[in-house]
């Protein structure tokens, strides 16, 4: 997980918010502008799942990328369910594979948390303090808060354990110098230009992680 540096809500939804009478998650129906929305939020999130940290791509027909809430749906006022504030995007946690077959154990980020709460902020500075990573690509909770244990559940299912454990291990942290480590940080700190588009390198805020136990 990692902090996300919102910008303005679009102009596009701005607009559509205040043209139309009582806006709600179910009436945002207009392509056009969920689709400039979405943009926006991944633009925000460098193109990672605000999860897992898979990348998000948006072709074809949507790609892998849904929309998120905060706040849990169930819990929102009309307009917060269409508020850019509390909006994020993640990826689809398997749900296009036959979802009716999948149980909570093959379920991660949007299609597991579902209408949970969150139990972190991701839009708070501080939220990346109440996790770790450790090498083999296990996600904990700090002080083992039982609330953000609950909230990374899902996110130390085997198949994601051993996605990260395999692109942590490729870059042989333990074998870098220190000026490789203070490249690596540079890296996976900023947003880099990836098919003409601003994006954080995939497990940026894994890898940021690991990174700073190492000093
Ligand atoms: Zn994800």
């Amino acid at each position: 997980m990692k902090y996300i540096e919102k910008r303005e809500q679009p102009e596009e939804l701005t607009r559509w918010i205040a043209n139309t009478s009582n806006p709600n998650y179910k009436n945002f129906t207009k392509k056009t502008i969920k689709k400039k929305t979405r943009k926006k939020l991944l633009e925000d999130q460098g193109y990672i799942c605000c999860y897992c940290q898979k990348r998000l791509v948006e072709y074809p027909k949507g790609g892998n990328v849904e929309i998120e809430h905060i706040k849990p749906q169930s819990k929102c006022t009309n307009i917060e369910t269409v508020s850019y504030d509390n909006l994020l995007v993640s990826c689809d946690g398997n749900q296009r594979k036959n979802n009716d077959l999948l149980d909570d154990n093959d379920r991660h980020c949007n299609n597991y948390r579902q209408d949970k709460s969150l139990c972190i902020n991701l839009l708070d500075e501080d939220c990346e303090k109440k996790i770790y990573y450790d090498f083999y690509g296990g996600i904990y909770a700090v002080n083992d808060d039982t609330k953000v244990e609950k909230t990374i559940k899902n996110l130390n299912l085997r198949i994601l354990n051993s996605t990260r454990k395999a692109y942590i291990e490729g870059f042989a942290l333990e074998k870098c110098s220190d000026e490789e480590l203070n490249h690596f940080k540079n890296y996976f700190n900023n947003k880099n230009e990836e098919d003409g588009k601003q994006m954080y390198p995939e497990y940026a805020g894994v890898m940021i992680n690991l990174l700073n136990q190492l000093g």
